[in-house]
């Protein structure tokens, strides 16, 4: 039998890169799906990238924003009655600059939807969780969450941030039967990182793309199935032992940073 049939998974940042992604991979598991970001158009392409019959309410929502997590927490629980597994993913790349440019509003804008918003989400669906008395979690951290990669001040802070509620969350929560873990992805080509090269290399961001990976044992960027693979994994049973962890994807790259 399918590992996520009859399971309803939300996922945010559902309308791009590793959430579309993951989102394809359990409804392809026979997941029930909940999907929320702030592009309206990217969940239309999201919705329209599942395989047929799959079941999906989507949530144009700001995970930054308490009232937004509210609704998308409040709709999810409308239509589906319960929340078996929850991807805390949406996140921004920031802007590039070394710490003393970097400015503190920026450094704001990416630690409130990067590191706030995953607490927000973490806050509202463990309580559902808890009362149903299960539930498992993956929030999406990063290789710059667990070393320094530079040039980064709001999105080191704010995914190092998110290894800390992680493991703070799983060690509050394992006595309800619930995981929580976090994955730690390298460079994996979505349109993230494709804005990250355009602001290393406006001029030429494919080649600052190839440079910028041959720091990587595999010498290749990943692909959002790559990730969706193993967050199936942490969001199903078969991840059953697996809590506060932080499981690299990255093709070896933070080992050698
Ligand atoms: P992406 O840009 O393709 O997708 C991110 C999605 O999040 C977009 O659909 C965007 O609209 C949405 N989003 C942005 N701000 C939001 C907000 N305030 N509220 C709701 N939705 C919002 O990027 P991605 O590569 O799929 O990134 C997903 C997550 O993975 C992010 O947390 C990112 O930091 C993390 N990550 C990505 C990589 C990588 O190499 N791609 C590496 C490490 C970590």
């Amino acid at each position: 039998m399918a590992r996520f049939t009859d399971k309803v998974v939300l996922i945010t940042g559902g309308g791009s890169g590793l959430g579309r992604a993951t989102a394809v991979r359990l409804a392809e598991e026979g997941a029930r799906l909940a999907l929320v970001d702030v592009s309206e158009a990217g969940l239309a392409d999201t919705l329209a990238a599942l395989p047929g019959g799959t079941e999906a309410h989507t949530v144009v929502a700001d995970v930054s924003k308490d009232e937004d997590v509210d609704r998308y927490v409040t709709e999810t629980v409308a239509k589906f009655g319960r929340i078996d597994g929850f991807f805390n993913n949406a996140g921004i790349e920031g802007k590039q600059n070394l710490t003393e440019d970097f400015t503190s509003a920026e450094f704001d804008r990416v630690v409130a939807i990067n590191l706030r918003g995953v607490f927000l989400g973490l806050e509202r669906v463990l309580k559902v969780m808890r009362e149903q008395g299960s539930g498992y979690v993956v929030n999406t951290a990063s290789v710059g969450g667990i070393r320094g990669i530079g040039n980064q001040s709001g999105y080191a802070a704010a995914k190092h941030g998110v290894v800390g509620l992680t493991r703070n969350s799983a060690i509050e929560y394992g006595q309800y039967g619930i995981r929580v873990n976090a994955i730690a992805p390298g460079a994996i080509w979505t349109p993230m990182v494709e804005n990250s090269m355009k602001q290393l290399d406006p001029e030429n961001p494919r080649k600052a793309a190839e440079e910028f990976i041959q720091v990587n044992p595999t010498k290749r960027y990943g692909e959002a199935h790559e990730i969706a693979a193993v967050v199936a994994f942490l969001l199903s049973d078969d991840a059953s032992y697996i809590n506060a962890t932080v499981v690299p994807i990255d093709g070896g790259q933070s080992a050698k940073y």
